[in-house]
């Protein structure tokens, strides 16, 4: 087939009527402050979680090892120091133990980030939390709805509507306060500045150029062009933290595509069972790694650790010349990622760093097929057995 299907990304959505029943689903606990980003929203958050403990000198913010660039900067904007806990070997979940054994009297806050739509295990971490009275924030910025929406164990939650998340409004983002919180983060909020957001001609205009370049020619066309280093992972400080006034119509119709959008990373639970044989793992399986994950919403990539680095880096470069874009995504742990390391300490973090260099990603977005799928599938199980072979 002509062309690539993109790694990541969905279409940016028409503003909708808000209906009724179209509440947000976290309405019963949070209050909602739209931000001009993800990172601003948790920047904003960690500044929340700072002011309530005004004594500490230099506030710690515990982060995974692997993860966002953008939570390091949420970090520094604030002036707080991340400190990077390890992961539970061949999952992308925090070690509690570790996160246990991270907090420090100068700890505030943590983050439990959810990886590709596989939320975090916030019920263990709201314990540790509680019981060392720490702010516990839930990053959703891949994750859609946010687990704190059923049972609201997070202090804050992070949305983000940037390009390649759940829902995609060309930008922007959201912070949730839990109700009880919100009172008194009020004068936190009130330091930051709002933007406001107008669908006007141009927001449409450049919505429809948006959507066009996400076919398979288009995509593959903006990916020769070097300069645009389409799909690389880079640090970028927060310069700026922004409130938004964001349409509620917007908002709205980015649920209703979302809850819209076919579900296809099921179809691919089913095609690669069978290279589990050679050593391949599916993430985000339902009932495994002791979650309880949801499989009934979409996601936005597809997740597998490869048996090994090498044949990760074969399996990408493959998948990519069959048209499909696979990814390894961000490559490295925090303190390897360029410009981080004078903000995070690289010591150990083994199992975060067997993760990221084992980790693919593969497309889940609304133009993945059974038969792109099929594809993947056929192109991994041949080079797994011609490697075992
Ligand atoms: C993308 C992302 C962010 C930042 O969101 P932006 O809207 O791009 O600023 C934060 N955390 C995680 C886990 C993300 O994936």
């Amino acid at each position: 087939m002509l062309g690539k299907l993109r790694p990541v990304g969905s279409r940016v959505p028409r503003p909708a009527a808000l209906a009724a029943s179209n509440s947000l689903p976290w309405s019963r606990f949070y209050v909602t402050e739209y931000t001009a980003s993800g990172t601003e929203a948790l920047s904003m958050a960690i500044d929340i979680a700072i002011t309530r403990k005004p004594k500490v000198p230099v506030p710690e913010i515990i982060l995974p090892a692997y993860g966002c660039p953008d939570l390091v900067a949420a970090v520094i904007a604030q002036g707080g120091a991340p400190v990077l806990v390890d992961f539970m070997p061949n999952t992308p979940f925090m070690n509690v133990d570790c996160v246990r054994d991270a907090i420090s009297p100068s700890t505030v806050a943590v983050v439990a980030a959810g990886f590709l739509g596989i939320p975090e295990r916030l019920e263990s971490l709201s314990e540790v939390c509680e019981d060392q009275g720490v702010f516990l924030i839930e990053d959703s910025a891949q994750c859609f709805p946010p687990a704190s929406s059923e049972i609201p164990r997070a202090d804050c939650v992070v949305l983000s509507f940037g390009r390649g998340k759940p829902i995609n409004l060309m930008g922007g983002g959201a912070l949730l306060i839990r109700n009880e919180l919100a009172e008194s983060s009020g004068a936190v909020l009130e330091r930051y500045p709002v933007l406001t957001v107008k669908t006007n001609i141009q927001w449409r205009i450049k919505r429809l150029l948006f959507n066009l370049l996400m076919a398979r020619v288009p995509y593959w066309l903006l990916e020769q062009l070097p300069f645009l280093k389409i799909g690389e992972t880079r640090f970028h400080q927060c310069n700026a933290i922004r409130r938004l006034n964001l349409p509620s119509d917007l908002v709205a119709g980015g649920i209703d595509a979302f809850k819209r959008r076919p579900v296809i990373h099921t179809v691919y639970d089913r095609e690669l069972e069978a290279i589990e044989q050679f050593g391949w793992k599916r993430l985000g399986l339902r009932n495994a790694d002791n979650t309880r994950i949801d499989a009934s919403w979409p996601r936005i990539r597809y997740a597998v650790l490869a048996p090994n680095t090498e044949l990760r880096d074969r399996a990408v470069q493959a998948l990519n010349k069959a048209g499909i874009g696979a990814s390894c995504f961000y490559r490295a742990i925090l303190p390897e990622i360029e410009g981080l390391d004078k903000w995070v300490e690289c010591r150990g973090y083994t199992n975060a760093r067997e993760f990221a260099s084992r980790l693919i990603t593969l497309p889940c977005h609304e133009d993945v097929t059974a038969n792109e799928v099929a594809i993947v599938a056929k192109v991994l199980g041949e080079l797994s057995s011609c490697q075992s072979a």
